[in-house]
């Protein structure tokens, strides 16, 4: 498994474009922004980009999948149904944050309609990507239909804003909730052996392990 990642938008999210050596299928999980440098990867790889996943739908995540499509568009667009809402909603979004209208563009948020989602991620439901099996599972708590996506052979879990090193995602944005976030955690993420490698939407990598011992919020 190649992971590379980009750190993109204001917000320092993690993109990340995940490949199959053997076949060259890859995904991206939360293209941030517009963003050659992401296609020129892609490109330069021969990589077959097959899908691209969204953990959710906020602007920081999502804002480059109109982008990534155009070049790649046979690619699936994969996001849990709960979801399709704020993803869609993603030309709003900068104002909800109190960006003001003539503000946008210079921000790089002047977003068009998003793509159409071309795939529901069910819960426990398993994308195979050549010998790569990423398994999503469904985290509210930061957003109605987060989900996370988990590696078994090679012992990794993409958190997106879930779970970060030391610390949990934001509930105080629409459709958070701070129970339901730890219970998805506990649930879908803790359940896994210590030595997981956890790949966070922002900041560095941790494992498993690590957060059941160290995370204040997790260790209680
Ligand atoms: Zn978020
Ligand atoms: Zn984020």
């Amino acid at each position: 498994m190649i992971v590379q990642q980009f750190v993109q938008t204001a917000f320092q999210q993690n993109t990340r474009v995940i490949a199959c050596q053997k076949s060259g299928q890859a995904i991206c999980i939360d293209p941030g922004e517009e963003s050659p440098e992401v296609v020129a990867f892609i490109e330069e790889h021969g990589y077959e980009l097959a899908a691209i996943c969204l953990t959710h739908g906020h602007l920081d995540h999502v804002g480059g999948t109109a982008y990534l499509h155009e070049n790649f568009p046979e690619a699936e667009i994969v996001a849990h149904r709960d979801e399709a809402d704020l993803y869609y909603a993603l030309p709003q979004q900068p104002l909800m944050m109190g960006i003001q209208p003539h503000q946008l563009a210079a921000m790089g948020m002047d977003y068009a309609d998003p793509p159409k989602i071309t795939r529901f991620a069910e819960h426990k439901d398993i994308l195979e990507v050549g010998d790569l099996r990423f398994q999503f599972r469904h985290c509210p708590g930061h957003t109605l239909g987060h989900i996370v996506l988990v590696e078994e052979n090679e012992k990794t879990v993409f958190t997106g804003d879930c779970l970060f090193s030391g610390t949990i995602g934001r509930t105080d944005l629409p459709g958070g909730n701070y129970e339901q976030l730890i219970d998805s955690i506990n649930k879908n993420i803790l359940s896994l052996p210590d030595e997981y490698a956890v790949c966070c939407g922002h900041g560095p990598d941790t494992t498993v392990g690590r957060e059941r011992v160290m995370n204040p919020f997790l260790n209680g």
